[in-house]
């Protein structure tokens, strides 16, 4: 099945189409509630202690209570909205931001757009919300599939000892449709092995699929794990590489202009993953017509994601600039 097939939501109905609607659609936190309940229990409410469905009752804040047995769910619990202390309508606002803008939006921007007094927890929201961008068991590519790697990276200045980005090589996979880009999927590999290579094309390549690579040994083997290889040696040929595999080419160019640019080439090792998820959020959608389909789809992963909480965006990383600093460790 396609990746936006199942259950396709209607516009104007399950999300809005543009920002006037977006502001009738969440007038109020109540308005921002009810699109989550309805999102996150499309056959109704679903009461996990006795199993039956039915209209919940409302209680305080974001208390849902089962009418049969009384037993009290949390709307956000288990989602990456729990526990918050800011209104929905704060993250639904940030979540259209970072949907509808073409090139996403940094945690600065996100910042000036909401008001939010601290740098720090538009920073975090956006590391929360690109966690819930990719869709565990989403599908592989199929058909016709070009496979390269890319450099990327710029320096994360003002952050002593840690270590930077300047090198990270991603492996990139393009679906080719009638000589047009079809869907992608990027990973952050360690290096440039048969391993690191090849396990990337069996994860996200569907076996029988002709996966086109350059002359790169590691790639080597790919037939024997039942691809179709179609290997083009571009030492032999006279062709620069973007001539070989524009399209893989393209997708380089696009990602490192969209890290220079929205992300001013800051971007740590180890979030390098989920900036990655993000770039490959939004272009797979790059033909959605509206928008505000993407922010729905946003919104429905969301209530999938479980809690992140700061400290696991912190780990081991120098970013979020107010993290504790004292003590240089
Ligand atoms: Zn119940």
């Amino acid at each position: 099945m396609p990746e936006d097939e199942e259950l396709r939501p209607r516009p104007g109905i399950d999300y809005p189409r543009d920002l006037t609607e977006f502001h009738q659609f969440f007038r109020n936190e109540e308005g921002c509630k009810r699109y989550l309940e309805r999102l996150r229990w499309r056959e109704g409410f679903l009461c996990r202690n006795c199993g039956k469905t039915g209209e919940p009752w409302h209680g305080r804040r974001d208390v849902l209570l089962c009418q049969h047995c009384h037993a009290e769910t949390r709307l956000t619990a288990g989602t990456i909205f729990e526990g918050t202390r800011k209104p929905l309508r704060v993250w639904f606002l940030a979540m259209w931001e970072l949907t509808t803008q073409k090139y996403g939006a940094n945690a600065l921007g996100l910042q000036r757009v909401l008001g939010l007094k601290s740098y720090t927890t538009a920073w975090a929201w956006l590391h929360k919300l690109r966690r819930a961008m990719v869709r565990p068991g989403r599908d592989r590519l199929g058909g016709s599939v070009q496979v390269d790697e890319s450099y990327v990276g710029g320096e994360e200045t003002g952050v002593r000892g840690r270590k930077t980005v300047r090198k990270a090589i991603v492996a990139i996979a393009v679906e080719v449709k009638e000589d047009a880009i079809g869907r992608i999927r990027l990973r952050h590999v360690p290096d440039l092995s048969a391993t690191s290579l090849q396990s990337f094309v069996a994860d996200v390549v569907h076996h029988g699929s002709t996966v086109q690579t350059d002359g790169l040994s590691s790639y080597e083997g790919l037939a024997s794990l039942g691809f179709g290889h179609k290997a083009t040696v571009l030492s032999r040929s006279h062709d620069p590489a973007h001539v070989q595999m524009p399209h893989v080419h393209r997708v380089a160019s696009l990602l490192k202009r969209w890290l220079m640019g929205t992300l001013q080439g800051s971007v740590s090792r180890e979030h390098l993953p989920y900036y990655l998820d993000e770039f490959t959020f939004r272009f797979n959608r790059r033909t959605s017509r509206a928008r505000g389909m993407l922010f729905y789809r946003l919104a429905e992963q969301s209530l999938r994601t479980g809690p992140i909480h700061l400290k696991q965006l912190f780990k081991k990383t120098g970013r979020g600039r107010r993290q504790k600093s004292g003590g240089a460790k």
